[in-house]
């Protein structure tokens, strides 16, 4: 377990969508009506109601986020955001991926989240180098803890071990372990 500025940053090797937190993030792609991997967890584990405000809601752009509830899972509220597909770095890949947490977390703190789970955006289907993806994922959280109050718990999820000794590797520096 690591801290900056009071908020706990936590890292752990497993599926997301059986995290009892607040919000747990979804990777969505920008239907919101679904797909693979942890998009397609979220919405088994947590069931129809998902897709139902999902198709509410009618999509969301690269870098921004929405809400849902959780269905049946053991968290809260669902946190929808679309990271970008990675195109070898130059098309502004970077940003976009750094607005998917950073706007994640603005959203968290409209509905007065305190914990927050989020997965390696963009790391799987669509592509982005994992420890530059990790690297943006820690610095955008932490740019938020500078910014704003209230959070209290970020957890990193990993599917992987490799992933989840990229982010250990990243925190035990920013946090000077
Ligand atoms: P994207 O389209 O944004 O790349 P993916 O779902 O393909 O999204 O992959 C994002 C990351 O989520 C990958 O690192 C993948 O290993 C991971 N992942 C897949 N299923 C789960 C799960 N149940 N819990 C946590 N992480 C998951």
């Amino acid at each position: 377990m690591y801290k900056y500025k009071d908020v706990k940053l936590t890292i752990i090797e497993g599926d997301i969508t059986k995290l009892k937190v607040d919000a747990i993030v979804n990777a969505a792609n920008n239907t919101l009506l679904g797909g693979g991997g942890v998009d397609g967890a979220i919405h088994r584990a947590g069931g129809p109601v998902i897709l139902e405000q999902c198709k509410k809601i009618g999509g969301c752009p690269t870098g921004e986020a929405r809400i849902t509830t959780a269905g049946n899972m053991p968290s809260k509220y669902v946190i929808h955001t679309v990271g970008p597909v990675y195109k070898g770095g130059s098309k502004g890949e970077d940003k976009l991926l750094y607005n998917a947490y950073y706007n994640s977390l603005k959203l968290a703190k409209e509905y007065e989240l305190k914990t927050i789970a989020f997965p390696s955006i963009s790391t799987g289907v669509y592509g982005y180098p994992k420890d530059e993806a990790a690297k943006i994922a820690v610095g955008a959280v932490m740019d938020f803890i500078d910014n704003e109050k209230g959070l209290e718990e970020v957890i990193f999820v990993s599917f992987s071990k490799d992933n989840y000794l990229l982010y250990k590797e990243i925190l035990d520096k920013a946090t000077n372990q």
